[in-house]
């Protein structure tokens, strides 16, 4: 009888575990693909390492962002997706002091690492573009089969673009082996699957894993400094795949320790396996906060080197799109140029480019960039309706919105109103770049029509510094000059617009 039950338990087990990696998907990849317990580690525990003192300031630590596609430039993450992981990150770190900031956001094209099947080519490929004095995160499309995975006491680390969003904390659970962490059920790697423990027999004194006999953890914690991850205030864990917890935040049966004593293993450690729906918001216990402070002190393959004085979040209400003008018939249909004001405290702009005005769903494309101006050279459809705009992002507290103006142009192979070939032909501004204090002249000839002439010289903040209307020209040109004293020192854009037909030029003013 109870030996029937007891297959009946077994198999009903087998059952609920294959039905939960069916619906966990991509989340049933195990968590990380490399698990190491550094020899640092191993002497911070034993006491030859003192510890560092919790830092009263925040410790800034520099991040560059390597988003992965193919060799032909596809399948890269969603930006606006990595912004919000990080922003979990950071809070993650919150506790221990430690924030990270965006040095840089750049694209890399190569399948091989975009798409790799094991950890070891894609630690080989990543380390090869690593660049010093930063952590660099890859996002992928396949990490080797895991969520993510990295060293210890190494600079870099690699996602899976399916794990990353607003309740994933893969990032900071690589980001916690950066710092040395080994994972809470430390030395259960080596035993593969849940299904070969039996959870009602009493567990080993030591499991095998990459050739060494590692303490089991007990209950009594009579050895927890140097069982398992060799933390006390980490709970004894031997699962080593991914487990959900029950609604009380533990395993759903009881696991047995050496000493016989049933326990149950609690949710909450970033660095165990149990799916991040269970993590509360300090994942981290304060002994691996220790632990990473102290190391973070001691490395030098990194370092902060700015006291976060800039770390104030941008504004999307300061966001003013310039270029092309709103409704803007184009006649070139092989690139088009974005351009938009200069927001305080941005640091990077997000530019997003769709084919209607909803962009919570499918958007077109999205780009990254540090520039004011971005040039879209993908093939656009002729004659076809776009709608663009801009997110403004500081580089440290990366929470912004995107402007509320959303600007459409036609893409259209035949010049409607605006952008107009033949006046742009007639029509010179020099000297560009100008100097300050010198005439900038804009010189019409030959402009077929008599009409009536109007242009605007625009700062990059949307404001109309110099400005004139109707004035009658005709047909065989203009000469109109401007004086450029009162203008700042940068970029400015001219509108010039003869019976309704514009052209725009950007001008840079140097002082
Ligand atoms: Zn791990």
């Amino acid at each position: 009888m109870n030996q029937l039950k007891f297959s009946l338990a077994v198999l009903l087990l087998a059952a609920f575990s294959f039905s939960l990696s069916a619906q966990e998907q991509p989340l049933a990849e195990q968590g990380c693909g490399i698990s190491i317990k550094s020899d640092w580690l191993t002497k911070y525990q034993a006491g030859d390492i003192p510890r560092a003192e919790k830092s009263l300031v925040t410790e800034y630590i520099p991040m560059r962002l390597v988003i992965v596609g193919e060799t032909d430039g596809s399948g890269y993450v969603d930006p606006l997706k990595v912004l919000k992981t990080f922003q979990v990150l950071n809070e993650d770190f919150a506790n221990s002091n430690i924030q990270f900031y965006l040095t840089s956001i750049d694209y890399l094209n190569k399948t091989s690492l975009y798409n790799h099947s094991t950890t070891s080519t894609g630690s080989n490929l990543a380390f090869r573009e690593n660049q010093p004095n930063v952590i660099n995160t890859y996002i992928v499309g396949t990490a080797g089969g895991a969520c993510g995975y990295a060293t210890p006491r190494t600079n870099y680390l690699i996602m899976d673009k399916d794990c990353m969003g607003t309740i994933d904390r893969t990032w900071s659970h690589e980001m916690g082996h950066v710092f040395t962490l080994a994972h809470t059920f430390y030395g259960w790697e080596g035993v593969g699957e849940i299904s070969n423990i039996e959870l009602t027999e009493r567990a080993p004194n030591t499991v095998r894993y990459r050739g060494e006999d590692i303490p089991v953890e007990r209950v009594d914690s009579s050895n927890c400094a140097t069982a398992a991850d060799g933390f006390c205030d980490t709970s004894p864990d031997y699962l080593m795949e991914r487990w959900a917890c029950t609604f009380d935040g533990i395993y759903r049966d009881s696991l047995t320790d050496p000493d016989s004593t049933r326990f149950a293993v609690n949710a909450g450690n970033i660095m165990s396996y149990v799916s991040d729906n269970c993590l509360g918001e300090d994942g981290f216990s304060d002994e691996q906060e220790m632990a990473m402070i102290t190391n973070l002190a001691a490395r030098n393959d990194f370092r902060s080197n700015t006291s976060g004085a800039g770390a104030v979040a941008a504004n999307g209400e300061d966001m003013n799109l310039l270029l092309p003008e709103n409704n803007a018939t184009l006649e070139n249909s092989d690139y088009v140029e974005l351009h938009w004001n200069a927001v305080p405290n941005a640091d990077f702009y997000i530019v997003q480019i769709n084919t209607s005005t909803n962009f919570n769903g499918g958007v077109f494309n999205t780009y990254t960039t540090t520039d004011t101006t971005y040039t879209i050279e993908e093939d656009l459809t002729p004659n076809r309706r776009y709608f663009w705009r801009v997110r403004p992002v500081n580089r440290y507290l990366v929470e912004s919105d995107f402007g509320e103006q959303t600007f459409r142009f036609r893409n259209g192979e035949f010049p409607v109103a605006t952008i107009d070939a033949g006046l742009n032909a007639a029509i010179t501004v020099a000297p560009n770049p100008v100097f300050g204090g010198q005439d900038l002249r804009i010189n019409g000839q030959d402009l077929g029509e008599n009409g009536t002439l109007t242009y605007a010289l625009i700062d990059p903040a949307g404001r109309t510094m110099i400005s004139r209307e109707n004035i009658r020209v005709n047909a065989s040109g203009f000469n109109e000059r401007l004086q450029t004293s009162t203008l700042a020192a940068g970029v400015y854009f001219l509108r010039i617009q003869l019976n309704g037909k514009l052209v725009t030029r950007r001008v840079m003013v140097t002082p």
